[in-house]
């Protein structure tokens, strides 16, 4: 059966990937992210990790083919549950995800729209630090390191992202509102959407979304008979 699989929605800045650790450690499949894996990519200098690293830091989205491929590349073992973040951001991939699955005869058991006024986004994302390393998160006022630039699990460097600078994040939110937003709607129809309200503290939302899961993941549990 495989355990759970997740997608992690919503702004920049609204916590996805802190989340997505937690709920990782919680229910022990992997945590896919599409920009850790991007990140990666522009690290090895290769022609593909150039062009990545163009979208990236003007705040745009990198192309639909590319994502789709990367992604594919990387959810071989998706039987056995996983935690998607950052991915899908448009109706394409969106689409492309959803045939991956069909194709394996598995399905999402949620997806969790996490909400946050657009000033709480902000003040995270320029305050948002990185492990270039493990890429644990940290936040310098909200949740800061033991010791200020290392990490806490491997002591690595913390950096700030290229995309946090102030008129990178503009541009992030606008796409986000233009170009992945309209995917709300898209699973609310599907009936797998759960909202939840992401302003508060990690475990705060932590609670929510183990609350929002309880009906969607008895129902993953079952062999269900009659759907
Ligand atoms: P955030 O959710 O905070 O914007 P991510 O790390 O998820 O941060 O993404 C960083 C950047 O990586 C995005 O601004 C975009 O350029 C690229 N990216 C990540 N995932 C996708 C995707 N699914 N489709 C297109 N571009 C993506």
């Amino acid at each position: 059966m495989g355990g759970v699989r997740l997608v992690l929605f919503g702004a920049p800045g609204v916590g996805k990937g802190t989340l997505a650790e937690m709920i990782k450690s919680e229910y022990k499949v992997p945590h896919i992210s599409t920009g850790d894996m991007f990140r990666e990519l522009v690290k090895e200098r290769t022609e593909a990790g150039r062009i990545v690293s163009e979208y990236m830091n003007e705040g745009k989205l990198v192309p639909d083919d590319i994502v789709i491929g990367v992604l594919r590349d990387n959810m071989k073992d998706d039987e056995k549950g996983f935690i998607l973040d950052g991915f899908p951001r448009t109706r394409k991939q969106a689409e492309a995800l959803q045939s991956m699955l069909d194709g394996k005869r598995i399905s999402l058991d949620a997806v969790i729209n996490f909400e946050a006024p657009a000033e709480v986004l902000a003040e995270r994302l320029s305050g948002r630090r990185q492990c270039r390393d493990c890429r644990a998160i940290y936040h310098i006022k909200n949740m800061p390191p033991k010791k200020s630039g290392i990490c806490d699990i491997c002591g690595g460097e913390l950096y700030q992202r290229d995309d946090d600078r102030r008129e990178v994040v503009v541009v992030r939110l606008k796409v986000y509102e233009e170009e992945t937003a309209e995917l709300i709607d898209y699973y609310r129809r599907k009936d797998l959407l759960k909202s939840v309200d992401a302003s508060n503290d990690p475990e705060t939302t932590f609670k929510e979304v183990k609350t929002a899961l309880i009906g969607s993941l008895r129902v993953a549990g079952n062999s269900n008979s009659d759907g």
